[in-house]
């Protein structure tokens, strides 16, 4: 599930630009807040796409939302988010310099839900990142995410181990 978020030209400063430092550590809240409710792991991760790469690997006619799309399935084989005990990482993937984002969940997840839903969670994210309120579209997802996994995912008090990194991942380029 992917939205744009508005069309504006790139720039290599954005990937640093999107969050302050402040902001950065908010988000990572959201994300320890988020894993208290559930097993699920959430991270993030921001980077400016060069879609020129994903075309040479696959040699077929994509669009640029199923290229993002294969993409964030790419980072997040990178940042090793299948090692997770129940398969249930999530990965908020965003574009930046192309405006575009794609909650990616884990085979254990989707094993369990329908095919949209992460239909909500994108519309939340959306909502806010149209305003340009990058962090509080995040935080809000992250909220979401927590939100929803907490039923098919609950926290175990006690036994949770945080599988995942929390810090945010980027890539400038
Ligand atoms: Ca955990
Ligand atoms: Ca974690």
């Amino acid at each position: 599930m992917s939205k744009d978020f508005n069309n504006k030209k790139a720039s290599s400063s954005l990937v640093e630009a999107f969050l302050n430092s402040k902001q950065e550590e908010q988000v990572v809240a959201a994300i320890v807040a988020a894993e208290k409710e559930t097993s699920g792991e959430i991270r993030v991760h921001l980077e400016n796409f060069d879609t020129s790469f994903i075309k040479e690997q696959s040699g077929v006619d994509l669009t640029p939302k199923e290229m993002v799309y294969q993409r964030a399935q790419q980072v997040f084989e990178i940042l090793e988010m299948q090692n997770t005990m129940q398969r249930n990482g999530v990965l908020i993937y965003v574009a930046v310099n192309l405006r575009q984002f794609v909650v990616y969940g884990d085979y254990g997840i989707n094993q369990k839900v329908s095919a949209d839903f992460w239909s909500s969670t994108c519309n939340v994210i959306s909502k806010y990142f149209k305003n340009k309120e990058f962090s509080k579209g995040l935080i809000m997802g992250i909220s979401e995410i927590g939100t929803v996994l907490s039923t098919y995912f609950p926290y175990k008090e006690g036994e949770d181990i945080d599988e995942l990194d929390n810090q945010i991942s980027r890539l400038d380029g």
